[in-house]
């Protein structure tokens, strides 16, 4: 083999090849580095719900069972956690809906209103739609073989309301008399059977009460919020202080919220494995629930996976999947706290910082889709009510089938961002078909894993509803 006579030239090329490689092997590792810490938290997050959900099944596997106390200790963390994410909900939903107004042309304002409101009737629609044919086809409530119906755990007893009452109140609630109480208290009308007729059946018959329940008014300060927007819009310089002043809570809020979010992994985890360690033999649960359960997994993933996506695609011919994954952040958060206006500062976060939607959009869509927008609950309403009715051996007319998917929609426009909201307003489907309140007990027993599975539908459902709202109004903002 004839050897390379060793030149000072080529000795320098071969050295300048080397520091080339170092170099460009540099530059890979430091851009997996940016990428790595940029999307830390995103992955840190997702991990803190698998670790949550590995820790929780290997405690719950080798011990068995958890009494209260030991389950609280666990929680405990993730509780902390909790309270501070939903002590920026007020402050966030009221400085973002009246300075995105605020900030906005009052005609612009309105055309981006018409298109977030179309795009949620529309998906919620579809949710409704695809809950209804896969629960009519997969028939999981009738008895096939496999599960046994009669064996399904009735317990515990629910309220007694109307569709009726439950679309009055849900009005009445969107006009708080007084702010401050919208901030705590929310109204309810109470049924109780009459005095002289105490046997009385049809809950029509029955006495009214009104009553104020714990909890925020999410709907009501949406609305007066709004009003306040457009006044503030209207008066401009007269009242831009006060615009001003709104302008600024929404960047304090959003500061704090940046705080909070770093940690969520760890919060979300101790959420997730407390949440485990506490429930029932999930074999056992299955074994009589499976079907049911596998159907609205299967609608919540179609939706979730296929339907909006494809939406948001055609409607803006951008990639669903790096949006996906720019939100995956408040999605695995979704799923950790089980509600969505909790999750909203985290997807205010995401959508803006990671997404690049317009803030004007972004603040003024995501807290309204938050308090109104339900893909996942719509969808579940309508599967757990028919599924509800064939193990009740209950014929759906057509017509049936309308009134459900109709009270499914309302009711999930009604439900609050809360866990379990869907459960409460799922009463008012029940009652369109004839079915008692009692009958929601029917699914209790794996509605806490299935709540997680659609608060987290819904967030995307918001999310991608402000992209495609950002998408179509982007002239008209460019021009503002
Ligand atoms: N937990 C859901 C949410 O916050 C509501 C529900 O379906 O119960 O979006």
């Amino acid at each position: 083999m004839s050897e390379i006579p060793k030149t000072p030239e080529n000795g320098e090329a071969k050295v300048e090849v080397v520091q080339n490689e170092e170099e460009e092997e540099k530059q890979e590792t430091n851009k997996w580095l940016l990428c790595l810490k940029t999307n830390f938290l995103t992955l840190a997050t997702v991990g803190g719900v698998v670790c949550g959900i590995i820790v929780g099944v290997v405690l719950k596997e080798t011990v068995g069972s958890f009494s209260k106390r030991e389950v609280m200790y666990v929680s405990y963390i993730g509780d902390v956690f909790l309270r501070m994410l939903k002590s920026l909900i007020i402050p966030l939903i009221v400085s973002s809906l009246v300075s995105a107004i605020a900030s906005l042309d009052l005609s612009l304002s309105g055309r981006i209103a018409a298109r977030a409101i179309a795009y949620y009737l529309t998906t919620t629609f579809l949710a409704v739609v695809l809950g209804i044919v896969l629960v009519a086809s997969i028939q999981p409530g009738s008895n096939h073989g496999g599960g046994s119906n009669s064996e399904i755990n009735t317990s515990s007893v629910q309220r007694n309301v109307t569709t009726v009452d439950t679309l009055l109140d849900l009005v009445k609630n969107m006009f708080p008399p007084n702010v401050i109480q919208a901030c705590t208290q929310q109204h309810r009308t109470n049924l109780v059977p009459p005095m002289k007729t105490p046997n009385e059946t049809d809950l029509y018959k029955w006495d009214i009460e009104e009553e104020l329940v714990n909890g925020t008014n999410i709907l009501g300060l949406v609305v007066i919020a709004i009003v306040v927007g457009i006044a503030l819009a209207q008066l401009g310089e007269e009242t831009k202080t006060l615009a001003n002043f709104f302008h600024n809570l929404m960047a304090l809020s959003m500061r704090i919220t940046t705080w909070i979010i770093r940690l969520s992994p760890v919060g979300i985890l101790f959420l997730v494995t407390a949440k485990i360690m506490e429930m029932e033999d999930m074999a056992m649960v299955l074994s009589q629930l499976g079907l049911y359960f596998a159907t609205v997994m299967a609608g919540l993933l179609i939706q979730g996976f296929v339907v909006l996506p494809l939406i948001y695609f055609v409607l803006t011919r951008k990639s669903p999947i790096t949006y996906l994954v720019n939100m995956s952040q408040a999605v695995a958060t979704a799923f950790g706290t089980a509600s969505s206006s909790a999750t909203l500062p985290i997807t205010i976060q995401c959508l803006e910082e990671k997404n690049g939607i317009d803030p004007r959009v972004a603040r003024f869509a995501l807290p309204i889709g938050a308090a109104i927008n339900m893909d996942g609950t719509a969808l579940y309403e309508a599967i757990a009510a028919i599924f509800i009715a064939q193990v009740r051996g209950v014929d759906l007319s057509i017509g049936s089938y309308i009134a459900i998917s109709i009270t499914a929609t309302a009711a999930s426009i009604g439900a609050a961002g809360i866990p379990q909201a869907g459960l409460v307003t799922l009463v008012m489907v029940l009652d369109t078909v004839g079915l008692p309140a009692e009958d929601v007990s029917l699914i209790l027993a794996v509605d806490w894993l299935l709540d997680r599975f659609r608060t987290a539908i819904n967030v995307m459902g918001d999310a991608y509803g402000a992209g495609i709202v950002h998408f179509r109004s982007k002239k008209e903002l460019q021009n503002l």
